[in-house]
């Protein structure tokens, strides 16, 4: 069958990577997780001290953009791509809650968009890639030939993301996280550039009620649907 291009867009914490990296796996396709790039600026800017106490100067950001170097490695024990920040593994680092409560600001900075989406394009140039993110069927990639666009119930979503935390070793509160979501999800569709919109040709997937492996039926049922041509 002929590759395509798959965008899966949504809330934050809807089980969006995890259908994307199982959908992927099915389809022998690329994963392609667009938040962690946000994450790795944020990070970085983290590390560089231009974020402190919650603010920073989103000059001093853009200055940063040159160094930072992303590359993508499979993990065959977690059978996914880990993300590396100039040469190292951030994947842990870049879920930090810390990190969760400044990345919305830094993604709304128009340079970084600019920067991301020129590599996300560039990883989706061939097709036969499931990407994630909140613009991807929007912005990134409007010709994909799917397009998803998940939500969920949010104590669902946060009950997700904590436990998730706490499996990492993270010390957060349960109010933290929904409260962090809540402001996410603000941010991300009130942005100016790019926000979190459902483009027009999307498919509505709310999991709130599905388990993984019906996540997984459902759009691979949509995939068949599309009929696509052999090469
Ligand atoms: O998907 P994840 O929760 O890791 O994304 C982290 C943040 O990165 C989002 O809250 C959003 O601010 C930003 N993001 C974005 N555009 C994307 C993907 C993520 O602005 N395509």
């Amino acid at each position: 069958m002929r590759k395509i291009t798959i965008a899966i867009d949504g809330y934050s914490s809807c089980g969006k990577s995890t259908l994307a990296k199982a959908l992927a796996s099915h389809l022998h396709y690329t994963y392609a997780d667009s938040g962690a790039m946000y994450r790795c600026i944020t990070l970085y800017a983290l590390r560089k001290g231009v974020i402190k106490d919650g603010s920073f100067l989103p000059e001093e950001i853009i200055k940063l953009l040159p160094e930072i170097k992303l590359s993508f490695e499979f993990n065959p024990a977690t059978k996914s791509s880990d993300t590396f920040l100039n040469g190292e593994n951030v994947e842990k680092d870049i879920r930090l809650m810390i990190v969760s409560e400044n990345v919305s600001r830094v993604s709304a900075i128009h340079e970084g968009r600019v920067h991301m989406i020129a590599i996300q394009r560039e990883l989706g140039k061939n097709r036969g890639i499931v990407m994630d993110g909140r613009d991807i069927g929007s912005n990134v990639f409007p010709d994909a030939e799917l397009k998803i666009f998940m939500t969920s119930d949010i104590e669902i979503r946060t009950q997700r993301r904590y436990d998730e935390c706490i499996s990492k070793g993270q010390h957060v509160s349960y109010g933290d996280v929904k409260l962090n979501l809540i402001h996410r999800d603000y941010e991300d569709t009130h942005r100016k550039e790019n926000p979190l919109v459902q483009a027009k040709d999307a498919v509505v997937l709310d999991n709130s009620d599905l388990t993984r492996e019906q996540q997984l039926e459902f759009v691979v049922n949509l995939v068949h649907d599309l009929r696509i041509p052999q090469d």
